[in-house]
């Protein structure tokens, strides 16, 4: 990412502002943040760190003046016009005299209710708006860098997973056997580690159950799901396993979720409406008998954050774009017995969906 990268995203971003009626969008540090203008300060504090894009003017960032040092670094002058505010000041009075009086702002999800707050106070008529309410699309189209750092990321991802049916699973704690997944993302390039889902038996039937003290039984299935950040962008991949040779009803309701993910892949293309997908995976399921037990959506945005904008769920409207990336994730949840999800990212391009993830979608056994 050079410098002029950022400064086309955040000209980008304004011109969307203006389109969405707003008199800009102001950044506090997250995802947003890194992606507009490669800043990530060290740490997030009470001190009011935010970067104000209004359309057709220079992009401002007001940081604390101690952290101003790191901020020219990361985020370069260039692009960006960037002030210091010092302890003793209002912050929020400082930036409420940038903004456009009773201008409506699209704010950072994340941004501090306190700082919300005393921007509230600082300038009264204003009116705010939370980013993916009013710009979800801002980051769902990704270019062909991130694409590419989405692959990575994939690509390692998978190489985890193939390390990890190597594992002892019977006889071993779930949570041990997420310490392996968290070492193996790691060893692979990850830089931070967000999730390492290891449900075995009646834990994988609770789609958000992490992993905990219980000792994995042979004759367990066993829900895998994990991923994090290598490079800036995130990893995200379910398999379900089998400890020794799987029963009748395993093969079955694995053979259905595969089914099912394979038919939303192969629905994805330009120009067919999130819902569609979702109703895809769906159809398969429940025509199976097991509709009631997929209780959660199909999928999820992906890119400098693991969840994010489009999300594959019924009523959601939105047409598939190339270059937007997402999970296709169904799922079969049987309370008190077991849970099966089958996970890939998936890119929409030109001619159809490319798969990030592609180890082998078969029940595979483990020992
Ligand atoms: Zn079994
Ligand atoms: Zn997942
Ligand atoms: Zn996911």
């Amino acid at each position: 990412m050079t410098r002029g990268d950022y400064e086309r995203r955040m000209v980008r971003a304004g011109r969307a502002a203006a389109d969405a009626g707003l008199a800009g969008l102001i950044v506090t540090p997250g995802p947003d943040l890194v992606w507009l203008c490669g800043y990530r300060p060290t740490a997030v504090t009470e001190r009011l760190t935010a970067l104000v894009i209004e359309p057709g003017r220079k992009p401002r960032l007001l940081v604390p003046v101690l952290e101003r040092p790191d901020a020219e670094r990361a985020a370069g002058a260039g692009a960006l016009a960037i002030a210091g505010w010092s302890d003793g000041t209002d912050p929020c009075a400082e930036l409420g005299k940038w903004l456009v009086p009773q201008g409506r702002y699209g704010v950072s999800d994340g941004m501090w209710a306190l700082h919300l707050l005393g921007l509230q106070r600082s300038v009264p008529g204003g009116g705010y708006a939370a980013l993916t309410e009013v710009l979800p699309m801002l980051r769902a189209v990704k270019d062909a860098y991130e694409v590419e750092r989405l692959a990575a990321a994939g690509a390692a991802a998978d190489a985890a997973y193939q390390d990890v049916l190597g594992v002892r699973f019977a006889g071993r704690r779930e949570c041990d056997v997420a310490g392996d997944l968290a070492r193996l993302l790691i060893e692979h390039g990850h830089s931070q580690v967000d999730f390492t889902v290891v449900g075995s038996g009646p834990n994988g039937a609770d789609p958000h159950h992490e992993a905990g003290e219980r000792v994995i039984q042979d004759g367990d299935m066993v829900v895998l799901d994990f991923g994090g950040l290598k490079d800036g962008y995130g990893s995200d991949t379910s398999r379900t396993v089998h400890v020794g040779e799987p029963g009748a009803e395993e093969r079955t309701v694995h053979e259905v979720v595969r089914e099912a993910q394979q038919a939303a892949f192969e629905a994805v293309r330009p120009g067919i409406a999130c819902q569609d997908v979702d109703r895809v995976a769906r159809r398969v399921i429940t025509s199976a008998g097991y509709g009631e037990y997929f209780i959660h959506r199909t999928g999820h945005g992906i890119g400098v954050t693991t969840h994010e904008p489009p999300y594959l769920v019924e009523g959601e409207h939105l047409p598939l774009v190339p270059g937007m990336c997402f999970s296709i994730e169904p799922g079969i949840y049987l309370p008190g017995r077991f849970g099966v999800r089958i996970e890939d990212i998936v890119v929409c391009t030109e001619s159809g969906g490319r798969r990030l993830n592609v180890t082998g979608r078969e029940l595979a056994v483990v020992a």
